[in-house]
């Protein structure tokens, strides 16, 4: 039985004291409830990488973890403005976000970087949260599996079957995400099914069916409960909606 993941990417957002102001708010409504929640998903909140610090001291004692939006596949070296592992791992970091659309589109990350960065996360032991999805475009030219699967393919070159239940997928359609167009159940569904199909190939049945896939794109407490009611939807990567305790303490508490 797969555990849900349900996290909150608060993009370039929140200073770090309103972080501070912001994880005041999320504890005093979901620790509580730690207790049931961590029966049966891990909840976690990924800052800017500045305010990791701040963000690390107030979920101390928590059940919160700690995540990453972006890395370096280096521990060191002439790479200005990027932070490593060992880095992001100092401050209790424990997963990363890799390859989310905006790092692919805006900043022009390859499929090649992200392959890199979920090793590197791997051989660190973190967990490398790998983003895909495709664009308005490519859906309307019927091509959301084939850029997924490509997707899939690159990012997940040379990972083997001991790493599935240690990476996580988010399957973020383009278009969804920030727009208030979340995609139905049933569309986020036939994808992610094409993505376990993926992964019983590339890693076999019992391995593929302990990795996790998040669905991401403009998840709400109004739409959690029918994405999460789906099979092959282990939990959501959660923009907007997690910067307010009170929307994002109801998305991590969905079906509690
Ligand atoms: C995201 O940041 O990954 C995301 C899905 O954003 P939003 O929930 O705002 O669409």
């Amino acid at each position: 039985m797969r555990r849900k993941l349900i996290a909150g990417n608060w993009k370039m957002n929140l200073s770090a004291i309103e972080a501070r102001e912001m994880i005041a708010g999320l504890r005093a409504q979901v620790d509580p409830m730690a207790s049931r929640l961590a029966k049966d998903r891990d909840i976690l909140i990924a800052p800017a990488t500045v305010v990791i610090p701040a963000v690390a001291q107030a979920l101390a004692g928590s059940s919160f973890a700690l995540g990453a939006q972006n890395m370096h596949w280096e521990d060191n070296g002439a790479f200005t403005g990027e932070v490593s592992a060992p880095m992001l791992k100092a401050f209790g970091v424990t997963h990363v976000i890799i390859g989310h659309s905006e790092r692919r589109h805006v900043f022009f990350e390859t499929d090649e970087f992200v392959n890199k960065k979920v090793k590197a996360a791997l051989k660190h032991r973190m967990v490398p949260i790998m983003c895909v999805g495709e664009t308005l475009q490519e859906r309307e030219a019927s091509k959301t599996i084939e850029i997924v699967m490509r997707q899939m393919d690159n990012g997940l070159s040379e990972v083997p079957a001991e790493a599935a239940a240690t990476v996580v997928i988010a399957y973020e359609p383009v278009w969804a995400i920030g727009t208030g167009k979340t995609a139905t159940p049933e569309q986020a569904q036939l994808v992610h099914g094409a993505i376990r199909e993926f992964l019983d190939d590339l890693w076999g049945k019992s391995a593929a069916a302990e990795t996790r896939i998040l669905y991401g794109g403009s998840v709400t407490p109004d739409n959690i409960d029918s994405l999460l009611a789906k099979p092959d939807i282990d939990g959501a990567l959660v923009g907007g909606a997690s910067l307010k305790p009170d929307s994002c303490a109801k998305i991590f508490r969905s079906g509690a």
